[in-house]
């Protein structure tokens, strides 16, 4: 397993709570940090013992001793950052949503083909083994035809977290762009191709947001499979669930859609009900990363390639427009060109 070198540009919370402890715990290293602001950039190297941090983004990723960039700022500076890692030959692990819009998305996807660097996206829930057993049954038949999806991923957004997500659509706040993404990146695994969503948003939090809070949302599938969640950030003691229903069978997982390596999945069919033996629960950020370095290596995929991160946005992105048109909207998964 080759030991990646990392620029972490972001001095953010998921690098500081998952990403940082996860690159460490497999051996990899951690070269700099950059943030806007460079006081905060100093103060993150610190607690998180990283040897180098700038305020100047083009700085880090210049250095010779960073192989590949993790993008975590803000989620309108993935596109510019994402690039500009590119134009230096450095593979990119973006965080969701890839980009804002399409035209940008497809973009980051093409620059990083043409420089040759590897490009993933962080979803972490296509790394989890409860997912991935998930997709083995429903591609395996064990449900039959899927007909209907439903996600639950309504949560309680922490105190911590509760900035620019709700307060700063310019910078890609909401819960489509937070939450939804991260279903769709889950839903296009399993279901294929999206055809169109209707949605309704709505504020329900304490805080005064400036975007929708808690959306329920509906997605068809091709085939006419059609895909229930409900997302929010306002929920404090739901749980998480997916369950798959199709034709034989249903599936039915507790607890997945999380950030820990946690969680059940029961089958039920003609011959009863069980609970699935998950016999590994490795970390999602520690299998996020030993497979993009192992794209590095050219020995695999990143789990979750720019393209799926772009088609997750795409669903997002529906989604958002559906809720604030009234309308069912169609998902647009082809290349779209920067006009
Ligand atoms: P944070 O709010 O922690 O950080 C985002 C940016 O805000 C930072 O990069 C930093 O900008 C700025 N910032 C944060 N705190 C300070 C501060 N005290 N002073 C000055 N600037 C500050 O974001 P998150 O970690 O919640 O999210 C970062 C990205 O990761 C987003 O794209 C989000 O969607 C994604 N994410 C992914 C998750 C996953 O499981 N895959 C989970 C959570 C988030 P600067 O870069 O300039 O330092």
């Amino acid at each position: 397993m080759k030991t990646l070198r990392w620029g972490l540009a972001g001095a953010s919370d998921i690098a500081a709570t998952r990403m940082i402890p996860a690159m460490r715990r497999i051996g990899h290293q951690i070269t700099g940090v950059s943030s806007a602001t460079e006081g905060h950039a100093a103060e993150y190297a610190q607690q998180h013992d990283i040897a180098y941090y700038t305020s100047t983004f083009d700085q880090l990723v210049a250095r010779e001793d960073v192989d590949a960039v993790y993008v975590s700022s803000i989620n309108r500076l993935h596109y510019s950052q994402t690039l500009r890692a590119a134009a230096v030959g450095k593979h990119v692990l973006c965080e969701k949503p890839v980009a804002l819009n399409l035209a940008d998305a497809w973009s980051m996807v093409r620059a990083c083909e043409e420089a040759g660097v590897v490009f993933g996206v962080n979803h972490h829930l296509p790394c989890s083994d409860t997912h991935r057993e998930i997709r083995r049954l429903v591609a395996g038949g064990a449900v039959g035809q899927p007909l209907g999806v439903r996600v639950f991923h309504a949560v309680q957004l922490p105190e911590r977290l509760a900035t620019w997500r709700l307060t700063d659509p310019a910078a890609g706040a909401g819960v489509p762009l937070d939450i939804t993404v991260h279903d769709a990146a889950v839903l296009n695994g399993l279901l294929g191709q999206p055809v169109d969503a209707v949605a309704l948003g709505t504020r329900q939090g304490h805080w005064d947001a400036a975007v929708d809070d808690a959306i329920m949302t509906v997605i068809r599938y091709a085939g006419d499979v059609l895909a229930q969640t409900h997302d929010a950030f306002t929920v404090r003691f739901a749980g998480t669930g997916l369950e798959v229903h199709g034709t034989e069978g249903s599936i039915v997982a507790r607890d997945v859609m999380t950030q820990d390596p946690v969680g059940s999945v029961l089958l039920r069919d003609s011959s009863g009900e069980r609970d699935l033996d998950i016999p590994d629960r490795r970390d999602l950020y520690e299998v996020a990363l030993e497979e993009f370095a192992c794209a590095v290596q050219e020995k695999g995929q990143p789990a979750v390639t720019g393209i799926d991160g772009v088609r997750a946005l795409a669903v997002a992105l529906a989604v958002q427009e559906a809720a604030g048109a009234g309308a069912r909207v169609p998902v647009v998964t082809e290349p779209v060109a920067r006009s």
